[in-house]
């Protein structure tokens, strides 16, 4: 846990010192759960959206993209049930005056027996060797059972008693489970109560013509409002989805873990409309499709894993998590959700607007059912981030911090450094610098020893160190030092625009 929380630190700190990410309005000692991103925490940023959006929109025939506005008609999230049900049950520690959310302290408890029970199939891994059979270990090893049994009749009194919305039940669960404040190990704990996570404000310049508007929660209602919209002046036919890459904001209750849990955050959301009938059979290959696009970045598997939800969503009919090995454990990245054809309906009886698609196959009209992949912007920079740094020992015995981020991630392609600030060397760099920006995001340094320079350079992901020495003036060649293998290449000037090229693919 401290080596967790100190490797949770040391990112933080790493994302600041390099002008990724600053605290929201430090002067004023910043504002709690907001963000903002610096120099290269927008151009990593940046290339995650492009990343996205190119697989999601550009490289889909049957895909486009929107932009909705922030604001949304009041209605919309009367229909969409946000105003009435978006809410979190919350829970005061009385001794630390926490807040804590119900539903989360259950889930780290089940998370910790769970935790638990694979260090016993671990221990008999390797006890028995190659011969060991899991599934028979588990459904025999008394221990394993027994916890098992535990965790699930914990979770079927909590789906009971949320189902129930009987929030009693849900308080005495913590009792009876005996979780303790995490932070101060106090088990004084107060009532259970809900609280709606919208933040609202006025629309309108006087009090008295004000109307209370919401900042949108997700994303995924612009989609829904504009799905007739897109549908004929794109001329889409069915299946077909929109993308949307936006802000949203929640007054979450508990905001900890960095950029994990914002009050600000960016959504990129795609809903992709079916027949109905056929969602579920849409559902496993937005599982399968989504799952692939992670992967494709190039960490190790491990990394993801998939959580099915037992517990469904009022609207939907099935639902699984990708989640990510952050610094604190596995956490939900990215949600895939079967909405049914809830949003669409909903809005038709609360505006009085047919919302329907007239399918020339079948010769009728319906009201497609939708698959949704939604994916927070910030939590997938933590997961790259995260991933991403390292701190190595090398076999000189020094260390250095390098970010290992995917080619196509790397804020800066190249930094172009002459090895001494005299002798026309500066004078060559800078002419080979005008001439890749165009096509590059690269960075000049000519400060500092070379050594120095490539710290820098490794701390902040710079795929290749180009530097330049006497040779380059006489035989127009320099070196290239790869970020990852740390190894020099000794290559023609001329040869650069394609080698860079090739390694970002
Ligand atoms: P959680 O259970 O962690 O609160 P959620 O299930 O409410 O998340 P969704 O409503 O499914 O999240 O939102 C889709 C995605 O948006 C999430 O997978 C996550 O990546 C991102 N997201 C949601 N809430 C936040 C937040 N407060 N800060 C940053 N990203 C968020």
């Amino acid at each position: 846990m401290a080596n967790q929380e100190e490797n949770l630190q040391s990112i933080i700190a790493h994302a600041k010192e390099y002008g990724f990410i600053y605290p929201s309005s430090e002067i004023y000692d910043g504002l709690s759960a907001t963000y903002d991103y610096g120099p290269l925490g927008v151009e990593l940023k940046n290339l995650i959206k492009a990343y996205w959006w190119k697989s999601m929109v550009q490289m889909q025939e049957n895909i486009v993209g929107l932009d909705a506005a922030i604001f949304m008609h009041p209605k919309t999230w009367e229909a969409s049930g946000h105003t009435s049900a978006f809410n979190d049950p919350l829970i005061d520690n009385k001794d630390s005056k926490k807040r804590y959310r119900a539903d989360v302290l259950i889930e780290d408890w089940v998370a910790k027996q769970e935790e638990k029970n694979n260090k016993e199939v671990e221990k008999a891994r390797k006890r028995f060797g190659e011969s060991f059979d899991e599934a028979q270990f588990r459904s025999t090893n008394g221990r394993v059972l027994d916890r098992q049994k535990k965790i699930d009749e914990a979770l079927n009194k909590f789906k009971e008693a949320m189902d129930a919305e009987d929030l009693n039940a849900v308080r005495e669960l913590i009792i009876e489970l005996d979780i303790a404040d995490p932070v101060s190990g106090s088990r004084n704990w107060t009532e259970v109560r809900q609280f709606n996570l919208m933040f609202s404000t006025d629309m309108g310049s006087t009090a008295e013509g004000a109307s209370k508007v919401y900042l949108r929660p997700e994303t995924a209602q612009g989609i829904f409002v504009n799905f007739l919209n897109v549908q004929k002046t794109s001329r889409m036919k069915i299946p077909f989805g929109i993308a949307q890459i936006g802000k949203a904001f929640r007054n979450e209750i508990i905001a900890r873990q960095f950029i994990f849990r914002m009050r600000e955050f960016e959504q990129m959301e795609m809903q992709f409309f079916v027949r109905p009938g056929t969602e579920l059979e849409w559902y496993e290959q937005w599982k399968e499709e989504r799952m692939k696009w992670h992967a494709a970045l190039g960490f190790d598997d491990s990394y993801y894993r998939f959580h099915d939800h037992t517990k469904l969503a009022h609207y939907a009919n099935a639902a699984a998590d990708i989640e990510f090995k952050f610094p604190f454990g596995y956490k939900e990245l990215e949600g895939i959700h079967s909405r049914t054809d809830f949003d669409l309906k909903q809005h038709e009886q609360h505006s009085g607007k047919k919302l329907q698609y007239f399918d020339p196959e079948l010769n009728k009209s319906y009201v497609p059912y939708v698959i949704e992949t939604s994916i927070g912007l910030d939590r997938m920079f933590l997961a790259v981030f995260s991933a991403s740094y390292l701190q190595e020992k090398l076999e000189d015995g020094s260390e250095r911090v390098v970010l290992k981020l995917p080619a196509k991630l790397s804020p800066y392609q190249a930094a172009i450094l002459p090895l001494v600030k005299k002798d026309g060397l500066p004078e060559k760099a800078r002419e080979i610098f005008d001439d890749l920006k165009q096509d590059f995001m690269l960075q000049y340094d000519e400060k500092d020893s070379i050594g120095k320079r490539y710290r820098r350079q490794d701390a902040i992901g710079t795929l290749l160190s180009i530097t330049l020495d006497h040779q380059s003036l006489e035989d127009g060649s320099v070196t290239v030092r790869d970020r990852d293998s740390m190894e020099q290449e000794r290559i023609p000037i001329a040869n650069l625009k394609a080698y860079i090229s090739n390694r970002l693919h």
